[in-house]
């Protein structure tokens, strides 16, 4: 008999819809959208909707673990116990501990289930106490983001996505919204049927911006100068706010003095798009109350990404446009919910001076023969690094060094997998309990398991309170429950809570983010929580991490002529079920007809896409969506869709961005030719 379950989805999109998941016979039949979170109100994408049962049953899925028998990379592998896969790790691990220390093991991990217990809590108590390398694991993927908008604003939330409905003019800034923010389509349209205009900023000419009344085509990596040429026009048309500036706003003065180098003519050349355009949207902005950006993921990813984010940042600030539902920006989700940190990890265990690597230098670390002490175990999971990290084919060297004994945990068999040596199946989140906050929306949930674990696999606080056993390790923190784990996850003192245990959360419930008892709305019931308080142009703390103290500009040099972008899929979520049928085929690289009638290059064919680092076999699709210029193609593909072993991140180059030490996959300059 059919049963509906209530769940939530735990993937690395902005949404976290709350799901209702049919099961019969303990397996999950179908995947729906349910109404428990009001923002995502009964829908779910189609990713979702077509894939889940197949990812949690389908021939992909690791039920068992085990270990390797054939050479790195081969995907040969022997079912084993998990006494014999404990016993294996901890005679491995202590080896490597006792002749090189702790910090030759490294965890390597990302966020491939959002969960706050399977994302990182017991996993991270255990690689404290073990004294491991630590991960800096943001500047793959988030922390540009993250130290652009705290720079600017410190941890306060901003806009809730709710609020979207409210604007009269909402500017959605690289975000594929849907694709990758479905649910902010739904606000779009709310706002749109009361008036308000829509424009569209991305280098491709997504889906919303059909709907858009303008669309301006910015080349990569320039929006920094787009949104200085925007502050530039204000300022010309009276358009700032001049008292909210000299009481709010720190640095505005240094800031233009900056933009002003980049009016709008200039910032056209630069930029890619007509002179007309930057004033039009000037004026639509000082026009309008309340004026929302809706900005997304891909345009941080560039060496002046964080640039970019602060000066589209400042916008609102110099404008005015914040004490109004509605208004400002749609970002810092994650600081609306009473989060513990470090209680949860327990920092504590650490000791005081282990050393942090960054997730992006990791490849070429496992090849650093100067480094001391040298990486000789890995532990991989939520995450497939040889996808969706950078320079693939120096990370595939370094995974397939035979000294190097490493540990998968994982859901599916992915290409990362078959470097393991050790793999452990963990479950999927519907398959145990978790809590889950948001980055994208202002909602906490809680769900329980809706199918007992399938085969051997095991929840990863389990897999974690498992191996600390087996390490020895006494401290009660290694045996807490997943409800006592939740509990740490939360203040269940702070108002936001209702008086509630994180782990009571009634799962027909997601708890609204309030302050003072409403959504929060920036200088009305929030403060910026920088250091002076105000919202800082100019910011002392990017100065002493990043030494960029206020944005800057600084074009890719390269010898290729053709930018590639690697936007996010409409089949994927990054890498997830890039192992299943409906991801399988060449993948399809766009390029504008300007740039294919230059090359002689016609629609369907194969072709060659290189640059100085790897090459990739993809399949052309001629189409006036992406500007000449530009090609794109869509991240997360796995090996089984290449005829080289190479994917798109063989392309993408490992140096970093202005500020967090991140990716800049958009960086990537290639050439493209007939195979
Ligand atoms: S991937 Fe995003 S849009 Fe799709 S179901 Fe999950 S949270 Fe919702």
């Amino acid at each position: 008999m059919n049963a509906e379950k209530p769940s939530v989805c735990p993937l690395d999109c902005p949404d976290t819809c709350s799901l209702s998941v049919t099961v019969a016979d303990d397996q999950v039949i179908k995947v729906h959208g349910s109404k428990v979170n009001p923002i995502t109100h009964g829908a779910v994408c189609a990713k979702v909707a077509n894939n889940y049962p197949d990812f949690v049953h389908g021939e992909n899925r690791l039920r068992y673990p085990l270990k390797r028998v054939g050479k790195k990379g081969d995907g040969r592998y022997e079912r084993i116990s998990w006494q014999e896969a404990l016993d294996t790790i901890h005679a491995r691990v202590s080896a490597i501990i006792a002749q090189h220390g702790a910090e030759a093991v490294l965890p390597l991990n990302y966020a491939g289930p959002h969960g706050m217990l399977a994302g990182d809590s017991m996993s991270l108590r255990f690689f404290y106490r073990l004294g491991a390398s630590l991960l800096e694991r943001n500047p793959l993927c988030g922390g540009i983001r993250s130290a652009a908008y705290s720079g600017t604003y410190g941890n306060a939330p901003g806009t809730p996505l709710q609020q979207v409905s409210l604007a009269k003019l909402i500017i959605v800034w690289g975000n594929n919204a849907t694709a990758c923010n479905l649910h902010l389509m739904r606000q779009i349209n709310a706002a749109k049927r009361n008036g308000a205009r829509l424009v569209v900023v991305d280098p491709r000419r997504v889906k919303v911006a059909e709907q858009s009344q303008l669309y301006l085509a910015v080349r990569p990596g320039t929006d920094v100068v787009l949104a200085w040429a925007l502050a530039v026009e204000l300022e010309k048309l009276g358009g700032f706010d001049r008292e909210f500036i000299a009481q709010h706003v720190q640095g505005a003065e240094s800031y233009m003095a900056l933009a002003r180098a980049y009016p709008p003519e200039r910032a056209a050349e630069i930029c890619g798009v007509p002179l007309e355009d930057i004033r039009t949207l000037a004026r639509w902005y000082q026009e309008a109350s309340p004026a929302v950006i809706a900005w997304g993921n891909g345009l941080e990813r560039n060496q002046n990404g964080g640039s970019g984010l602060r000066a589209i940042a400042a916008l609102p600030a110099l404008a005015g446009k914040f004490g109004v539902a509605g208004g400002g920006i749609v970002g810092g989700a994650g600081h609306a919910f009473p989060k513990t940190g470090d209680r949860l990890t327990r920092a504590d265990f650490a000791p005081s001076k282990a050393r942090t690597l960054n997730i992006i230098d990791v490849g070429g670390l496992l090849l650093d023969d100067q480094l001391a002490p040298p990486l000789k175990a890995l532990f991989i999971y939520n995450h497939n690094p040889l996808i969706v990290h950078p320079d693939q084919n120096r990370l595939r060297k370094g995974l397939a060094r035979e000294d190097l004994f490493s540990v998968g945990i994982e859901v599916a068999m992915t290409d990362s997998m078959h470097y393991a040596d050790i793999i452990l199946p963990a479950c999927t989140h519907f398959e145990h309990a978790d809590i889950y906050s948001a980055y994208g929306q202002q909602f906490l949930q809680r769900a329980e398991a809706v199918i007992p674990p399938v085969g051997e696999s095991l929840p990863n606080t389990e897999i974690f309170r498992r191996l600390a056993a087996r390490f020895g390790f006494k401290d009660a923190a290694f045996r807490e429950s997943d409800s006592e784990l939740m509990d740490q996850a939360l203040n269940a003192e702070d108002p936001r809570m209702g008086g509630m245990r994180p782990s009571q959360l009634p799962l027909n419930q997601a708890l609204r983010m309030e302050f003072g008892g409403e959504e929060p709305v920036l200088f009305k019931n929030v403060v910026p929580r920088t250091p002076s308080g105000k919202i800082e142009l100019e910011s002392s703390t990017l100065r002493a991490r990043y030494d960029a103290a206020l944005p800057s500009f600084r074009p890719v040099q390269s010898g290729f002529p053709l930018a590639l972008i690697t936007p996010a899929s409409d089949q994927r979520i990054t890498s997830t079920f890039g192992g299943l049928a409906a991801s399988d085929g060449t993948p399809l690289l766009e390029m504008n007809p300007a740039d294919a009638d230059a090359r002689r290059l016609s629609d369907g064919a194969i072709v060659k896409v290189w640059n100085e680092l790897g090459q990739v076999f993809l399949k052309l699709h001629v189409s006036a969506a992406v500007r000449p210029g530009v090609v794109s193609s869509d991240k997360g593909a796995w090996l089984r869709t290449s005829t080289n072993g190479q994917t798109v991140s063989a392309l993408a180059p490992s140096h970093k961005a202005d500020l967090a030490f991140g990716a800049c996959y958009n960086d990537a300059r290639v050439e493209v030719a007939a195979h």
